[in-house]
């Protein structure tokens, strides 16, 4: 499988640039509409509002051209958000919409140029109900989560960058803490959305259930989500659990792990690193070096049965606190590529799933130089008769990076062996929702003006 394009869509893409006199003209307009604190063309405004978490890759920090956004804005509610986009519409202005910027395939990166909304300032959560959160595209899951537990309720899904808003997380995400339970962004977690197309109507397209998903990890290329409705499950009490196994029981502390999948109620987290990657963590007695660590965030209560589960595997309980549940969290998903490169610079990631990350994992190492396995359950696939059946696990494969044709060639290793790989190293939208994201792009937004060079030539 060859490498993308990246440089040749990026520099198409950026002949969408917007030229001086549109520019000039829709700035005009949009200070004449806006409060001017809400627009910004200084330099360090634009520079900050057109870089993501693409860092982590080595090949997407390598062709991300040097455009940055012409002008950022930050609308404080639908209002100003819907006049933003109404007026660059008139001038054939790109426009990219932007929350915290966490997102690592530089899909909030405005390969056009043009306009940046940050939707960041449009944080209010409007309303809880029974099993529902419904708030503005802007709020952190912190400000979430803390609403959703006045309600003795939490939030059934998020990411492990708890500081992100929900519609980057809708727009850019996949899933995370809870996705053992509830799966991922597709399966039921968005009950609605509010959207703005491009041109928007007087108010807000609204879309519900099914409706929502053209919209969910498209990128913003189907339309800016103004506000989302998302389920919430009853609030539970947790606890962190580490424990450790030898460095060659990678069965058992996979063993041990499914073990933990199948708890009712599941943990919200359950992770497994092969011994090597724990030394690219900050030191911790609870990851001892040397050996593999298991970590899990359970319900309080599932700690017999748990500590259980873990020693009848062969492996040992370091630590049990309900304080550590936050940093726990640091240590999954692609915080994990985080530390790692942290630690060295020289890795890269793959996001991994299938049976032979458990089943043959040296198979699965050997495709990539000094290839290392980090594991996260998630609801692998819903089976409606027994959802303890659908949770398994998938994960990252942190290797060395040598070059774009080595990592290319694993990737096809890989997919030889049966593992089903994501490539992290591209901004073009993929996968089975592309044509549905295709058809909602091309009726709401017809002049392509919504983050162009992401939705992939048809
Ligand atoms: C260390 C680390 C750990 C991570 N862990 C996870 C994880 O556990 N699970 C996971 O799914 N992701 C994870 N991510 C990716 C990312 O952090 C999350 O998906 C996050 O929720 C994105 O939110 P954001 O506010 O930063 O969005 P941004 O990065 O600003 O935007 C993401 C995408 O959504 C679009 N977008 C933003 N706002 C809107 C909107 N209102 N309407 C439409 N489109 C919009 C943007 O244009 C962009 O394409 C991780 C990333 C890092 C760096």
């Amino acid at each position: 499988m060859p490498a993308p394009e990246l440089a040749a869509i990026a520099a198409t893409a950026s002949r969408r640039a917007p030229g001086p006199a549109a520019l000039a003209a829709f700035l005009g307009d949009l200070t004449a509409a806006l409060h001017p604190d809400r627009v910004s063309t200084l330099e360090a405004a634009r520079l900050a509002a057109s870089r993501d978490g693409a860092y982590l890759s080595p090949l997407l920090s390598a062709v991300l051209p040097e455009r940055f956004a012409d002008v950022v804005v930050r609308p404080a509610d639908t209002a100003e958000l819907l006049t933003a986009v109404r007026l660059a519409h008139a001038h054939r202005v790109p426009v990219v919409p932007r929350g915290r910027g966490t997102g690592n395939y530089a899909q909030a990166v405005p390969l056009a140029g043009g306009l940046v909304i940050d939707l960041t300032g449009a944080d209010r959560v409007l309303e809880v109900g029974n099993g529902w959160i419904h708030a503005e595209a802007g709020a952190t899951f912190v400000a979430l989560e803390a609403a959703a537990r006045r309600h003795g309720q939490e939030i059934a899904m998020l990411p492990t960058t708890v500081g992100s808003t929900i519609g980057g997380f809708l727009g850019g995400g996949a899933g995370g803490l809870g996705s053992i339970e509830h799966g991922w962004l597709w399966d039921g977690f968005v009950l609605a959305l509010d959207v703005v197309t491009c041109p928007p109507g007087d108010a807000p397209l609204r879309v519900h259930g099914r409706g929502c998903l053209p919209y969910l990890h498209a990128y913003g290329v189907t339309g800016i989500i103004a506000t989302a409705t998302v389920r919430l499950a009853p609030a539970r009490q947790r606890t962190a659990v580490l424990a450790s196994f030898p460095a060659a029981e990678w069965a058992g502390a996979t063993s041990a792990g499914q073990g933990l999948l199948r708890l009712d109620p599941p943990p919200r987290l359950v992770s497994v690193d092969d011994a090597t990657l724990i030394e690219t963590y900050p030191a911790d007695p609870a990851l001892p070096s040397g050996r593999i660590s298991l970590r899990a965030v359970v319900d309080a209560d599932a700690v017999p049965t748990v500590t259980k589960a873990i020693t009848a595997h062969g492996g040992q309980v370091e630590s049990v606190s309900a304080e550590a549940v936050g940093y726990v969290s640091t240590l999954a998903f692609n915080h994990v590529t985080l530390r790692a490169r942290k630690a060295r610079p020289d890795l890269c990631h793959l996001q991994v799933g299938g049976e032979p990350l458990v089943s043959d994992p040296d198979a699965v190492r050997a495709c990539l130089p000094g290839a290392m396995l980090h594991l996260d359950g998630l609801r692998t696939h819903l089976d409606a008769a027994d959802p303890r059946r659908g949770r398994g696990f998938g994960g990252l494969l942190l290797s060395e990076f040598r070059d774009a044709a080595t990592l290319y060639d694993g990737i096809d290793r890989l997919r030889d062996l049966g593992v089903h790989v994501i490539d992290p190293h591209t901004w073009e939208l993929g996968g089975p929702a592309l044509p549905g994201i295709r058809d909602a792009a091309a009726a709401n937004d017809p002049l392509g003006l919504l983050n162009p060079g992401k939705l992939p030539a048809a």
